[in-house]
């Protein structure tokens, strides 16, 4: 113990040896020859590690990085000892050297483990060339999923419009009937009337509904998207309701600003907050509070409400088209509003899913990646390497 502590006590006392110079018998040609080899090894040896480290900082997402900052400080410990060895012809620091020494051991085991443990995962990782290939294939399916998909739209979007048109002039007449005829009509007529205007009116609601379903994800031109911005214009277009309910919306910390297509956001907050405010509890303030919490790559949102909550066998159905867990009587709607926030959500690379307890309330989650690229984006790419 005592030869431990004096070791570290005269760490950098050099009085116990001659310089390297005066031991033993060196011609010039011999010692120099050292020297010089000694001190190109280390400069070479503190270039390896300075390349790494740029390489790591300029380079993000580079995989295994813990082995590569290994590698580096045993390459550049291997380096110092090679410089005090050369330092050694005039200064004997027999004690720093072996304490360097033994640190680069320590280092250079821990390197040897790394690579031992991490070598299957380096096996998996794949070649640039492989990655092409894989990006290649990927960027076909995907082109070709943009295609169907546009198919899918345009055909949506002209049977919606198709509908619009007939639908007007059926709205009209009833409301030309009622004017006209309305008073020359009996009770059961005028009733005949205004249920055929309130089907009409529901299937405006319907057309409408599908309309933004099928314009969900049309668009590559993203603009950034301040979510508190949204949820504010959300919240001033349910004033009425929010007034009518008593209902309070309350948004905790601030929301990011995402680049993305501003109506598909505008869908997704305000299906959310609107079913949030429509599946109330009766004699139940409404409740609504939006959080966000941060996941690296991508936010995870939560839209909560103290509703009627819904039964744990329909979470899935719920974001399935046209399925409603309620009839039209009690409570008005069309079945599409979580299918729309579902495929914004998807089409974004992001998840949905709801946690609930019936007759307590429910929250939404659901996650979109920072950086949002659609199938669009992609099938749009023409070089493999921008698709980033
Ligand atoms: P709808 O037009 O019927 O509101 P949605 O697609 O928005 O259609 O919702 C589908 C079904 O999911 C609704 O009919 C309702 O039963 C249920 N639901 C949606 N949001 C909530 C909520 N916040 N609380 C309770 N039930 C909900």
């Amino acid at each position: 113990m005592d030869q431990f502590f004096e070791f570290f006590r005269r760490l950098t006392d050099t009085s116990d040896w001659p310089p390297r110079w005066l031991c033993g018998t060196w011609t010039d040609f011999h010692g120099w020859l050292y020297i010089v080899s000694d001190l190109t090894i280390w400069l070479a040896y503190m270039a390896i590690p300075l390349i790494l480290i740029r390489f790591l900082l300029k380079k993000t997402g580079v995989p295994l990085t813990g082995v590569f900052w290994l590698f580096g400080a045993f390459i550049l410990l291997c380096g110092l000892t090679h410089l005090i060895d050369a330092l050694m012809f005039w200064w004997p620091a027999y004690r720093i050297s072996a304490l360097v020494r033994f640190m680069t051991g320590l280092v250079s085991i821990a390197t040897v483990i790394a690579l031992i443990r991490y070598f299957n995962e380096a096996l998996g990782l794949r070649t640039s060339d492989e990655y092409s290939r894989e990006l290649t294939l990927r960027q076909q399916a995907m082109q070709e999923l943009a295609r169907s998909n546009e198919e899918l739209q345009q055909f949506a979007y002209v049977a919606s419009h198709d509908l619009q048109s007939p639908l007007k002039t059926i709205t009209n007449y009833l409301t030309l009937l009622e004017a006209k005829h309305g008073s020359h009509l009996d009770t059961d007529a005028r009733k005949l009337i205004s249920v055929s205007t309130a089907a009409a009116d529901r299937m405006r609601s319907l057309i409408n509904d599908l309309l933004a379903f099928s314009r969900v994800g049309n668009t590559v031109e993203f603009t950034p998207v301040d979510l508190n911005q949204v949820v504010a214009d959300v919240i001033e277009e349910h004033q009425a309701d929010i007034q009518a309910t008593h209902a309070t919306i309350r948004v905790e910390g601030t929301l990011p600003t995402l680049t993305a297509h501003q109506t598909d956001i505008h869908q997704l907050f305000q299906n959310l907050v609107s079913n949030a405010l429509k599946y109330r509890r009766p004699a139940t303030d409404p409740k609504v509070l939006i959080r966000v919490s941060d996941r690296g790559d991508r936010y995870h949102f939560m839209v909560s409400d103290n509703g009627i909550g819904i039964d744990l066998q329909y979470h899935d159905r719920i974001f399935q088209i046209f399925q409603r867990l309620h009839g039209r009587n009690e409570y008005s709607g069309t079945g599409i509003g979580l299918a729309t926030v579902k495929k914004v959500i998807d089409i974004y690379g992001g998840r949905i899913w709801v946690e609930s307890t019936p007759g307590t309330g429910s929250t939404f989650h659901f996650t979109l990646p920072k950086i949002i690229k659609t199938l669009q984006h992609y099938a749009q790419t023409d070089s493999l390497h921008s698709v980033g």
